[in-house]
């Protein structure tokens, strides 16, 4: 689908300009003459980018930016600001009120559409968190708070180590961030113990020729700097320079000779996009752990099991070494309920499930399915050594009674155990092979746990099928 831009211009000769160019290439244009028009179209037409001009009939330019940033339908839209009277004042001005980019006629095309192209990309990132944060909301996890927010990092990378500090002097009074002057080299291994800055300004003219524009590129390649906001301080009149730099993932321009007051809108601008951006991030991943972890004992759920279970049973039919799955139930756990209350039958839950946990390998897996079943994958593991597993874990809980916490008793509780075979000698299996392979052995483990509880309980029973 082609994306809407809206243009704002009351000469009309100028709108007509602009739409052959931004139709060439593939927008779809709307068009309004004043104000009252940008605003009512920025409503009904939902531009995903407006460009307008400075000077309109009915309201001054800034005027319109913050209007357009004040309403909630209309605040996400980026907007380019285009001008004649280039006074660096009309330019703060409308920083401020809120424009993303401002461009003086006449417009040079490379760098209009690849602004474009930075402005509508940088929405689609910021549009696509905000949905999967929606997503997550909607199935029930906790929303993005706007938090205490430390100071940024900021790092300065320059031509030469007089121009990187004496950029650092002119931001300092002017930004609350911590400011860094690095070189390019230490922008690409940075101590593993530091935090990756937030923002990078980067010169372009860094040499030998061209390591400007690919420390850029490197910065988006690297995982460690992929989101970290990047602004690009370009020659004045360089705009094929200034193009390259947006569409290999810089976030902002500036052109010499640098304004500190400028750059230091434009870096907290940067930086409070970026902020949101990873506190978005950061519930979209707390979402993600929520949905597999089982808040009672902090074990891996049946939903996280079932599929870690099928990556061990692909594995072990590359490597030809056979795993085990087991199945505990703990013995009568309704009679502990029932006698000490759901409180200390919680307490034995999480005591059960740490003892198991700590007793085996970090490459097990151990995860609660069910009120009071867990699930056991021990992978790469003999016939010999998944019994005596088995028989360790059943002796370790009958051992020694739970302790209640503040002192409220001690109870002795037992579990039962069911304990099956994973195939060693299956060839590389299909997906659907994988899923039945496991179905299988879930159920037979079931099978031989159910025969463990017919047989008295507190026993470890294996398989009939087994290997
Ligand atoms: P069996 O030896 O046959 O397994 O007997 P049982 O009583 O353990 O088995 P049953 O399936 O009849 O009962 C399981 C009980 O586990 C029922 C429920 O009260 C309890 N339970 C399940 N989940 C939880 C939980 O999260 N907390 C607490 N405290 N109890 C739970
Ligand atoms: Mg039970
Ligand atoms: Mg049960």
């Amino acid at each position: 689908m082609s994306r809407r831009i809206l243009i704002v211009d009351d000469v009309a000769t100028n709108r007509i300009v602009l739409k052959v160019r931004l139709s060439e290439a593939h927008y779809d244009v709307v068009q309004a003459r004043d104000a009252a028009g940008a605003i009512t179209a920025a409503r009904r037409d939902r531009p995903d980018l407006i460009l307008m001009d400075m000077t309109l009939p009915d309201m001054d330019g800034t005027e319109l930016c913050r209007r357009l940033k004040a309403h909630p339908e209309t605040a996400g839209i980026p907007l380019i600001v285009v001008t004649g009277a280039c006074s660096t004042e009309t330019k703060m001005r409308a920083l401020e009120a809120g424009a993303d980019e401002f461009l003086s006629k006449p417009l040079d095309e490379m760098i209009l559409l690849a602004r474009v192209r930075n402005l509508l990309r940088a929405r689609e990132t910021a549009e696509e968190l905000a949905l999967r944060n929606g997503t997550h909301r909607a199935l029930g996890f906790a929303e993005a708070t706007e938090g205490f927010m430390p100071p940024a990092r900021v790092a300065l990378i320059a031509a030469t180590p007089r121009k990187a500090l004496a950029l650092r002097g002119a931001l300092a009074p002017r930004i609350s961030d911590t400011l860094s002057a690095m070189t390019r080299a230490e922008a690409l291994t940075p101590p593993a113990d530091a935090p990756a800055p937030d923002l990078f300004v980067i010169d372009a003219e860094l040499s030998p020729d061209g390591a400007g524009l690919r420390l850029v590129s490197e910065l988006r390649a690297n995982a460690n700097t992929r989101n970290a906001a990047i602004l690009v301080v370009v020659p004045d009149g360089a705009p094929q320079t200034a193009a390259m730099a947006l569409d290999l993932g810089a976030n902002d321009l500036i052109a010499t000779p640098v304004a500190p007051e400028e750059l230091a809108i434009r870096i907290r601008t940067q930086l409070r996009r970026k902020q949101q951006a990873d506190r978005l991030r950061a519930t979209l991943e707390d979402g993600l752990r929520l949905a597999v972890i089982d808040p009672l004992t902090g074990l891996f759920n049946r939903r996280y099991a079932l599929p870690h279970l099928a990556r061990i049973a692909e594995r072990a039919a590359e490597t030809g070494r056979g795993y085990a799955v087991m199945l505990l139930d703990l013995d009568r756990f309704k009679r502990v309920n029932d006698r000490y209350g759901h409180a200390a039958g919680d307490a034995v839950l999480v005591e059960v499930a740490r003892r198991v946990k700590d007793s085996l390998r970090p490459v097990d897996l151990v995860a609660r399915i069910g009120g009071e079943e867990f699930l056991v994958a021990l992978p790469e593991t003999g016939f010999e050594q998944a019994c005596a597993t088995a028989e360790r874990l059943r002796t370790l809980i009958e051992q020694r009674p739970v302790t209640l916490p503040g002192g409220a008793g001690e109870i002795g509780v037992t579990i039962s155990v069911g304990l099956a075979f994973g195939r060693d000698k299956t060839p590389a299996a299909g997906s659907a092979d994988v899923e039945a392979e496991i179905n299988a052995l879930m159920e037979q483990a079931d099978r031989a746990l159910y025969g463990a509880k017919a047989s008295g309980r507190n026993t470890v029973e294996i398989s009939r099928s087994a290997a």
